[in-house]
């Protein structure tokens, strides 16, 4: 059975060049132009995937995003935003997106993210044991909650997906270019410096010592490593 994919894109060019794409990659696809459009096929349609654009005629991608979530609609989203847009509305994950993408972006990235919401949708178990543990802290991703000894820590929305990203690639060395990539809206201004101060930050909250950090290692030269256990 293919896997069915909703655009809701107002520019046509885009639409048209998705659609196909997305189609010769073996999937069925539905196509919206405007906001009000897109949300009522949402609601009504059985989607495996949402390609939603923030900036809509009718109405907006966030608001779009956000009444479909209300609306009790759990397929996963994929916002298309533009440059300079608020990432962390969508990151903070407060309007219910699951990921996105600032335009232009290239298609083979578009895909890759597309099969990873298909594959993390396909096993609604593992989804939802998505907890970690490392030391005496726990991670229990889907209530974004983070303990250390029993004792709830505060982390900003930024310090909680670096984090996620480091537990899903555990052991794995990651270059301060690709968490930028993957954890920050890489159009924005951010430096890699900014991966520093976070990873400072996330040593203070979790480590026992951030100098002689047990779990979040440096790897010299090459970026950052979380420790397998
Ligand atoms: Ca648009």
């Amino acid at each position: 059975m293919s896997k069915k994919i909703l655009i809701i894109e107002d520019e046509p060019g885009l639409r048209l060049t998705l659609g196909d794409r997305l189609r010769s990659e073996g999937y069925e696809v539905d196509t919206a132009s405007d906001g009000l459009e897109g949300e009522a096929k949402a609601t009504t349609g059985s989607f495996d995937l949402i390609l939603l654009d923030v900036m809509l005629p009718g109405k907006g991608g966030f608001d779009v995003c956000r009444d479909v979530r209300q609306h009790g609609t759990t397929t996963p989203i994929l916002m298309l935003t533009a440059r300079g847009q608020t990432i962390d509305k969508v990151l903070g994950l407060k309007i219910g997106a699951d990921d996105y993408l600032t335009k232009p972006f290239e298609t083979m990235e578009l895909l890759a993210r597309v099969e990873a919401l298909l594959r993390r949708n396909a096993s609604p178990a593992a989804a939802s044991s998505a907890n970690y543990s490392f030391g005496d802290v726990k991670v229990d991703v889907r209530r974004t909650e983070v303990r250390k000894g029993g004792e709830e820590i505060s982390l900003s929305a930024k310090e909680f997906q670096l984090l996620k990203y480091f537990l899903e690639h555990r052991g794995d060395t990651l270059s301060r270019d690709v968490l930028l990539h993957e954890v920050w809206d890489y159009d924005s201004t951010p430096t890699t410096r900014t991966v520093d101060v976070h990873i400072a930050w996330l040593r203070q909250k979790l480590e026992e010592s951030a100098k002689q950090p047990r779990w979040i290692l440096t790897v010299h030269g090459m970026g950052y490593k979380f420790a397998e256990g």
